[in-house]
């Protein structure tokens, strides 16, 4: 068993959570691994105990389904040894709102949103009692870009962007580091299984970069870690021009532009 934090990442059987597991086995962290494929993330667990000597366990979990999921939740409350989260498992429906069911959208939510909400709130108040301890969020670009038309999987990177934000007002000073992470396009299997030809696709990052250049961020403790973005000054301009806006909300009258005309 590892000195070092264990790791819980949602989403290891594959993909970007896949090299966390990786990245974090080799750094020495004991593992607990989340997805629905079992014998994937076996397998992962097999080739990085014989690698890297770390102790993994394997979470079989559907976490749209709120039985699998409250048994996340418990581990994650319950376990001492686990410091960091990593919510990660995400995905994409395809085509676009109009050809959506409601059923999609609500299942979409379910993993997209509402695991990651109830992880993060069952870790919280043992990292922060702790005074330590590190939650990592996968959002995405896509969550910034309205105009890219992927509306509803925007919409929960959007929340997952503003939940770590805020999450990181409320747990930084209490010791425990929240990170979110902006991928773009990145290879894996999700472009697959929402029906999209990642080769039809520009500017497409390599997994294992994506993923070693988030750690840095980690390492950094950044709040948000926008991996292919090339001018982080872009980023920071458009933070800054948010917060500018905070102080003039709270007003007794409409704006001048919302007066009534005689
Ligand atoms: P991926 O290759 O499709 O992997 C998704 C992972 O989530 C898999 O391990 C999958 O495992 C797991 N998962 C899916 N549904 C699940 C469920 N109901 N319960 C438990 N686990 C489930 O996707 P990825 O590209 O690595 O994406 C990882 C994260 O990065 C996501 O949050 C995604 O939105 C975000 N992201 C990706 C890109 C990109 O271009 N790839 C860009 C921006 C953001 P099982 O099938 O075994 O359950």
């Amino acid at each position: 068993m590892s000195t070092k934090r264990a790791v819980l990442i949602t989403g290891a059987s594959t993909g970007i959570g896949s090299v966390y597991a990786d990245r974090f086995a080799r750094r020495g962290h004991d593992l607990v691994l989340v997805a629905r494929d079992k014998a994937r993330m076996d397998s992962l667990a097999e080739r990085l105990r014989n690698e890297t000597g770390v102790d993994v366990d394997v979470l079989p979990t559907d976490l749209t389904e709120p039985l699998d999921l409250e048994r996340v939740e418990q581990r994650v409350r319950e376990d001492g040894r686990i410091g960091v989260l990593v919510n990660n498992a995400g995905a994409l429906i395809p085509g676009g709102f109009l050809g959506q069911s409601g059923d999609d959208i609500a299942k979409l939510i379910a993993l997209n949103v509402t695991a990651v909400a109830r992880l993060s709130n069952a870790a919280a108040p043992r990292f922060a009692e702790a005074g330590e301890g590190a939650i990592v969020n996968l959002a995405s670009v896509v969550g910034l870009a309205p105009e890219m038309g992927i509306t509803v999987y925007g919409a929960t990177k959007a929340f997952v962007l503003f939940l770590s934000q805020g999450l990181r007002v409320e747990l930084a000073p209490k010791g425990v580091y929240v990170q979110a992470v902006l991928p773009a396009a990145t290879r894996t299997e999700i472009w697959d299984h929402a029906g999209i030809d990642v080769n039809s696709l520009s500017g497409v990052m390599d997994v294992g970069k994506l993923v070693d250049a988030a750690l840095i961020g980690f390492d950094r403790r950044e709040p948000v870690t926008i991996p292919p973005l090339p001018d982080a000054t872009q980023w920071n301009a458009f933070d800054a021009s948010r917060q500018a806006m905070l102080p003039n909300f709270a007003q007794t009258e409409p704006a001048e532009r919302y007066q009534p005309t005689a």
